[in-house]
């Protein structure tokens, strides 16, 4: 395992631990599979990546449950623009997590956390309660070129 995916992992069990849920194995292996990937991935990615190293047959549904549950540990991130899911950025940060912005790349595909600043927020916030608009995502993604695409021959 990458010294990295492990560090995260450690920081994974530390962070449940503390909130009184539980990161059961399959949780886990679910976990360290986006980790090793290192880039944004979709469940089906994800399911594979962990059938190649299983023998027993794992079911999709049992792959999007553990999504769910990462997802609302605040361990990772579902893109919902483009199905995919991120590391979150901060896992092995001890601070109080913030929503996000994330800038996805439409050419590469690489996906930045940005946790937005307090003030922002609560301006956003007001905006969308002055137009009634309830958002049912805890995040923001911002579609465009990342500084590699923009400048592919620095
Ligand atoms: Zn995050
Ligand atoms: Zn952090
Ligand atoms: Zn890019």
């Amino acid at each position: 395992m990458l010294a990295d995916a492990a560090r995260t992992l450690q920081a994974a069990h530390r962070h449940c631990e503390q909130q009184g849920l539980r990161l059961t194995p399959g949780r886990s292996r679910l976990l360290q599979a986006l980790a090793q990937a290192g880039e944004p991935s979709t469940a089906y990615d994800l399911l594979e990546q962990l059938q190649a190293s299983q023998a027993e047959r794992i079911h999709p549904q049992t792959v999007y449950r553990a999504l769910d549950f990462l997802c609302e540990a605040g361990l990772i991130h579902r893109i919902a623009s483009t199905g995919q899911f991120i590391l979150c950025e901060h896992v092995q940060c001890s601070h109080q997590h913030r929503p996000s912005q994330f800038l996805v790349c439409s050419q590469c595909g690489n996906v930045a956390e940005m946790e937005l600043e307090k003030e922002y927020l609560d301006s956003f916030a007001e905006q969308m309660q002055r137009c009634g608009f309830r958002p049912n995502t805890n995040g923001i993604e911002i579609h465009g070129l990342c500084a590699n695409c923009c400048n592919p021959l620095q």
